[in-house]
Parts: structure tokens; C-alpha cells; sequence
């Protein structure tokens, strides 16, 4: 049988759709998207570098936290070369709170591969887009299809969970047996040929790939939501396999929820003459590029002033040796897999001892927010009122 995958864990069989479900498939979904398209910032365009940044902004985060960053980072960086030309610290401070901050850094390289490689002109070939530092299938995908009306397939958190439903596939599909047969659904379930005659939604360019990807998106993310998808008005509900058996519960099955670590952290705000010492997480950790205030983990319960391990810790990062003052404020918050509680202090700094590990600079407060701080960061220096 044509399109037939094995599920290693149970072999268990799937039989790809084909034929009169895609075709079926594919109307009611245009139809569905006809009249309920979202309005998104990002929709009205097929300019590929605009949905690159867009895509790049909406990995891991929701639409209505990008939106207004949208807009801010396209008004300052409106093409490859403005941004391939700008200084790293300003594009962190443009992409400050958005969080995973790499996203930015790798937006930042691959501009400038555009500038150097391309003439500053986005590729139009999907492996070349592909091979853009930062770029993954899915964006590659999203890109060639909406912007250069190629049949892309992609596959992201929406479409993952839809695809498993219509399937009614019972393991987790962001393993791989999953992952591959969810793919080859997302490209089968495609038109075969680029329709450019309809205007599906309201502000869309005709582009037939890119609006059935944005489709299988938005019912992905507005009807076939994780608890309790709205399968009473779904438009494909008779082609679901899931509803069909009534698993709406168990598919898609659920990763094993992930185990926060509890985790104890502590920022440092040194005044001196009116200006703060500031460190820069440098490549390779957590927040590179980014400054805050001297902060380290605390692995002891000690009073801090007596900890002498957050103490060195710190002496070697800014280069200078350290009392610790007064308790500041307590600010919790999640970075991955880290639940942290950071408790931040006034310190001073005694004499210099060594070379410092990080870049630091002693900063005005009113120039303070020039520089790109992580969340905590920026949280700090208003609780203090700098
Ligand atoms: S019928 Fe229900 S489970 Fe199936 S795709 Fe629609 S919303 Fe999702």
C-alpha cells in the first residue's frame, strides 16, 4: 500500500490519506479559512524578510507577545542590510524581553550571510534559505511557501497536534517514527497545484501553499486546540480519525512533563559616583551578548556576606572583590528547565584583584537603558529606582 509508515513501538500501520479525504480535506479547510483567518501583522505580506523575522520571533512565543516587537524591529531594521550593518548590543535591545535570546543573534549572522553571500537579497531556494544560520525546516518551509509560493510542507506545534489528531496517531509525534509520518502528512495534504485565483482571508496575498499552511496553523491554533478542541465546529471533523473514535483526550499523547529544578541565584547592584558596574554574559552561556547586574548561582544557605563561593565567583567574573550590603528585592522567574529565585543585594566593590572573566563597564543610570539587559535585569533597575 502506497503511503504506509510503521510505528516501531507498537507496528502499528498508518495509511496516509489520499484521494477523495485530501481532496475534501482541502476545501473544507479553504472554505473554514475563508471566513476565519486570523488578522495578524505578519499575514499581509510575501516579503520573505519580513517572514523570516516574524517566523523567528513567533518560535516559542505567542503572536500577541511578538507584535508589537514586530513592528519596532522592522521600523529599525528594514531589510537584511540595515540589520546586517547594526551592532550586536542594539539588536539585543531590540529583541529585549522577547526572550531566547539566540533567536536574535542567529537573525543578526544570518543578515549579514544575506549581505555577504546573496547581495543582500533573501534566497528564493528553500535549501539555501535552509542553510541560514538559525533557519529550520519549519521556517524554510513557511518561507518558500508564503513568500515564494513553493510546496513547502511545515510542521510546528499547531500542526504537529492536528496532524496527529486527523490521524489519530496514539505515540508522541515529536519522536521520530512520529515526526517523519507527520511530515510527509503535512506534504501530502497540500494542493498539488499553486491555484493563484481565490484570495482566501481578508489582506492575503494569492498564494495557494502559503495560505493552506497559515490554514492548517490557525485551525491548528483556534479549533483544534490541546484541551478540549472544538470538534463540534471544525470543518474537517468527519475526516478526523480522532474524533471518529472519540480520543480527543488521549492524542496527542502527552511528553512526559518536563522536571523544573529548583534553583537559587543572586545579582549584585554596585553603585559607585553615580555609575553601576554591569557584566556581559559572553558566547557560549546563558544570555550571551546581553548585560546585567554581577549575578551568580548560590549553592549555600549561608548568609550571602559569608558564602565565600558566590564571593570568588563573582571576583573572578567583574575582577574586583566584593561586600555585600543590604537585601534588595526577591524575584522569581523560569529560564528552561530552571525554576529560579534570585534574590538581588546592594554590594560594593573593594580593590581590584584580578582581570575580570566578563566585559564590565561602569554605567550612568541614564544610560542604562541604552543597553540590552535581560528581563531580570531591566525588573532591577526599576525596583531600585536607578
Ligand atoms: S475534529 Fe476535533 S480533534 Fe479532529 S481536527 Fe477537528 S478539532 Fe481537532
Amino acid at each position: 500500500m502506497k503511503n504506509v509508515i510503521k510505528n516501531s513501538s507498537k507496528q502499528n500501520t498508518f495509511s496516509l490519506p489520499k484521494g477523495k479525504w485530501l481532496k475534501d480535506f482541502r476545501q473544507k479547510l479553504l472554505a473554514w479559512y475563508a471566513e476565519h483567518a486570523r488578522i495578524l501583522p505578519w499575514r499581509g505580506t510575501t516579503d520573505p524578510y519580513k517572514v523570516w523575522v516574524s517566523e523567528i520571533m513567533l518560535q516559542q512565543t505567542t503572536t500577541a507577545a511578538v507584535e508589537g516587537y514586530y513592528y519596532r524591529f522592522l521600523e529599525r531594521f528594514p531589510n537584511p542590510q540595515t540589520l546586517a550593518e547594526a551592532e550586536d548590543s542594539e539588536v539585543l535591545r531590540y529583541w529585549e524581553g522577547l526572550g531566547y535570546y539566540r533567536r536574535a543573534v542567529q537573525l543578526h549572522r544570518a543578515a549579514k550571510v544575506i549581505v555577504s553571500e546573496h547581495n543582500g537579497q533573501f534566497p528564493d531556494a528553500c535549501d539555501k534559505i535552509l542553510a541560514l544560520p538559525g533557519v529550520g525546516r519549519y521556517t524554510a518551509g513557511a518561507i518558500s511557501s508564503i513568500a515564494y509560493h513553493q510546496r513547502t510542507p511545515i510542521l510546528e506545534a499547531n500542526t504537529i497536534r492536528l496532524h496527529a489528531r486527523l490521524l489519530a496517531y496514539p505515540d508522541d509525534p515529536t519522536k521520530s517514527v512520529g515526526n517523519k509520518l507527520l511530515w510527509q502528512m503535512a506534504e501530502l495534504v497540500l494542493p498539488e497545484q499553486n491555484n493563484n485565483t481565490q484570495n482566501h482571508g481578508r489582506n492575503e496575498p494569492n498564494t495557494q501553499y502559503g495560505i493552506f499552511n497559515q490554514a492548517l496553523m490557525d485551525l491548528g491554533s483556534m479549533v483544534c486546540v490541546p484541551k478540549s478542541p472544538d470538534c463540534f465546529n471544525c470543518p474537517v471533523v468527519k475526516l478526523c480519525q480522532t474524533a471518529l473514535k472519540g480520543l480527543q483526550d488521549a492524542i496527542p499523547a502527552l511528553k512526559k512533563e518536563q522536571n523544573f529544578e529548583e534553583r537559587s541565584e543572586a545579582a549584585l547592584v554596585i553603585e559607585k559616583n553615580g555609575k553601576y558596574l554591569m557584566m556581559r554574559y559572553p558566547e557560549g552561556v546563558r544570555w550571551a551578548g546581553l548585560w546585567d547586574f554581577p549575578r551568580h548561582v548560590v549553592l549555600s544557605e549561608k548568609p550571602l556576606e559569608y558564602d565565600t563561593d558566590f564571593c570568588l565567583a563573582i571576583q573572578r567574573m567583574i575582577g574586583y572583590k566584593i561586600a555585600i550590603l543590604s537585601p534588595l528585592t526577591t524575584i522569581r522567574h523560569s529560564v528552561t528547565r530552571f525554576k529560579i529565585t534570585l534574590n538581588a543585594y546592594f554590594a560594593e566593590t573593594l580593590e581590584k584583584c584580578s582581570k575580570s572573566e566578563y566585559e564590565i563597564q561602569w554605567v550612568k543610570e541614564k544610560d542604562l537603558a541604552k543597553l540590552a539587559l535581560n528581563t531580570t535585569g531591566r525588573k532591577i533597575t526599576k525596583l531600585c529606582k536607578l
